[in-house]
């Protein structure tokens, strides 16, 4: 946490990155590319999938014990981003502001819970 915000991303299990879809750009695709040693196209198809309904193409899932599922990149043991200097531009300015929703939730949730670990659901 810096002193200009109000959450600290150390202490919350990843709420953000459990979103149903991360949508990214071909720069994002790019990016990782780059960073993985890849050519483009194996890039977005071996971390990437096309959202039919929303018509964007967002990065792949997998499980997740907490939230059923989450981005491929977050590490579900250490609940960190495992490519954080290419992650995707949408990760970059999340969450938009100096303070952070779902962490306001989780610090009011463990206080009520008198338990720093615990993992509050959102639904
Ligand atoms: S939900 Fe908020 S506090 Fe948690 S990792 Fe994402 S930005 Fe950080
Ligand atoms: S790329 Fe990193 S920061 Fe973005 S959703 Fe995946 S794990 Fe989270």
């Amino acid at each position: 946490m810096t002193s200009k915000t109000t959450y600290d991303c150390n202490k919350c299990p990843g709420y953000c990155c459990s979103y149903p879809l991360i949508e990214v750009s071909r720069a994002d695709i790019a990016r990782l590319a780059k960073h993985f040693e890849l050519d483009y196209e194996t890039a977005e198809e071996r971390f990437t999938l096309y959202d039919k309904e929303e018509k964007v193409r967002g990065l792949r899932k997998h499980k997740d014990e907490s939230f059923g599922s989450v981005c491929r990149f977050f590490d579900r043991k250490e609940r960190r981003c495992t490519v954080y200097a290419a992650r995707p531009e949408a990760c970059r300015g999340y969450p938009y502001s100096k303070s952070c929703g779902y962490y306001q939730f989780l610090q009011f949730e463990r206080k009520l819970q008198d338990d720093k670990t615990f993992v509050a659901m959102t639904r």
